[in-house]
């Protein structure tokens, strides 16, 4: 569902990634894990699209990233793929409907449609009595919900998730540790969470080991 060939990535004289081969299954949760500094944010930028390698390449369903112009990447990152970040990046003045509906708008789906959808995502993350509320109204729990129904609306093959748990309070975390499997049960999804929660890593179908820019 995922391949990635000889993924290269310096920053300057830094090369932060060595030369990464890897293989993720559709349906998988996988954990990225390692110590700080091993590349595992850059590699999930660049398994996700926000960041180009400068060797290698990343496939992801059939489609070579390589090969895609900047305004095909755009339109293919916002069908096929979800982001969730360590800190929610909800937009302030929209509520959790508008927040999650966002994407879909952006890719020129129907708006009645879109909210129908949200409200169901809602419902799935037991949050259907927010649906109006801003961010600065909601627990840091329940941004971080709204922020995973926010990239899912499209129902993406993969989401790729940047330390999710990591602002979260240990009941909030395992909470959303057990929502990443029933979302993946449910939707069906592709997971890919770097994470230091080495619980979250241990309850996932597999850990992908980084140290100092390789695959372990
Ligand atoms: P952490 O667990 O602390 O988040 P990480 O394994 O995710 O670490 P990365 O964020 O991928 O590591 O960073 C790997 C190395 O690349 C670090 O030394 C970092 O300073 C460097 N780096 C990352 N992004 C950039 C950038 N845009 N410009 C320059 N250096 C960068």
């Amino acid at each position: 569902m995922i391949s990635a060939r000889g993924i290269k990535k310096q920053f300057g004289d830094l090369q932060v990634l060595k030369g990464i081969d890897l293989d993720i299954n559709s349906g998988e949760v996988v954990s990225i894990v390692g110590p700080s500094g091993a590349g595992k944010t850059t590699l999930l930028q660049i398994l996700g699209t926000l960041d180009k390698p400068n060797a290698g390449d990343v496939i992801i369903n059939n489609t070579s990233i390589r090969d895609l112009s900047e305004k095909e990447l755009a339109q293919f990152r916002n069908e096929n793929i979800g982001f969730v970040f360590q800190f929610h990046q909800l937009l302030p003045e929209f509520n959790a409907i508008e927040n999650i509906t966002l994407p879909a708008l952006i890719a020129g789906k129907n708006k009645a449609k879109s909210e129908e959808k949200a409200r169901y995502l809602l419902s799935f993350l037991q949050l259907n009595n927010r649906e109006t509320h801003k961010p600065a109204e909601l627990s840091g729990g329940e941004k971080q919900r709204v922020a995973i129904a926010r990239a899912l609306i499209n129902n993406p093959a993969v989401v790729f998730a940047d330390e999710p748990t990591g602002s979260l309070d240990s009941q909030n975390q395992e909470e959303l540790h057990k929502l990443f499997f029933q979302l993946r049960d449910e939707f069906k999804q592709t997971f890919v969470i770097v994470t230091h929660d080495l619980h979250l890593a241990h309850l996932s179908d597999r850990e992908i080991k980084m140290k100092d820019g390789f695959v372990l």
